[in-house]
């Protein structure tokens, strides 16, 4: 990527962190402001729900950004397919990128979900509940790149709060992560705090694969 193409990437990833960052918390406040009282415990429940769900969603996603399409695919490549290719040559790059560079590109897929979807509150607790934890759910995706990028660490460089969040397994743990990156890279996908990892482990990711090429869509899964 050139010097140019780099500095415009940085600045549409600039804008859709900030977009994204201010689209959230107007859709959480509408939506918190239209609960009764009594249905703020059920409020809190839709947090670890969504915790679980955006790990098995950034599981999807890291598989569709492993199998399909190339870092010179328009828009896509250098935002989301490159990324992940350069992820597996050189695992220790994501530690040493910026924050913007980490987090930019959900944070743009995030906002543009936002946009089509433009959540409100609806009539009935199973419904406000299923948005609430929708909602959450892209906050945790958008925000998986970073404790992706933690996992990753050296360990001598973790604060504590880190360390001890990690062994709980409320964060991404290295160990648990590392299993993804040895040959042939297809087990862990779940990359925020590795919950859905035994649920995605159990998807038959080639045979899909193997469907999809069957329809025309070729994966390049090395
Ligand atoms: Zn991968
Ligand atoms: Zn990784």
């Amino acid at each position: 990527m050139g010097v140019l193409q780099r500095y415009a990437v940085r600045a549409l990833e600039g804008m859709g962190l900030l977009l994204f960052s201010a689209m959230v918390l107007d859709a959480l406040v509408q939506l918190h402001r239209a609960l009764p009282l009594w249905a703020w415990s059920f409020a809190l429940l839709a947090i670890p729900v969504a915790y679980f769900c955006a790990d098995l969603l950034t599981g999807v996603i890291h598989w569709v950004c492993d199998s399909f399409g190339s870092e010179r695919t328009p828009l896509w490549g250098p935002l989301l397919v490159g990324p992940f290719r350069r992820h597996h040559r050189d695992p220790l790059e994501i530690t040493r990128i910026s924050l913007l560079e980490n987090l930019g590109a959900s944070a743009i897929a995030g906002a543009l979900v936002l946009a089509a979807w433009q959540p409100q509150p609806l009539e009935g607790a199973l419904a406000q509940f299923a948005t609430l934890c929708g909602v959450w759910t892209l906050v945790f995706a958008v925000v998986s790149n970073l404790f992706h990028r933690w996992a990753h660490m050296p360990s001598k460089r973790k604060p504590g709060w880190m360390l001890v969040l990690q062994t709980k397994k409320l964060l991404l743990d290295t160990p648990t992560h590392l299993r993804h990156h040895r040959k042939p890279y297809r087990v862990n996908y779940c990359i925020l705090n590795g919950w859905a990892n035994p649920v995605s482990n159990r998807v038959p990711w080639p045979r899909l694969e193997a469907a999809l090429a069957r329809l025309g869509i070729p994966t390049n899964f090395d």
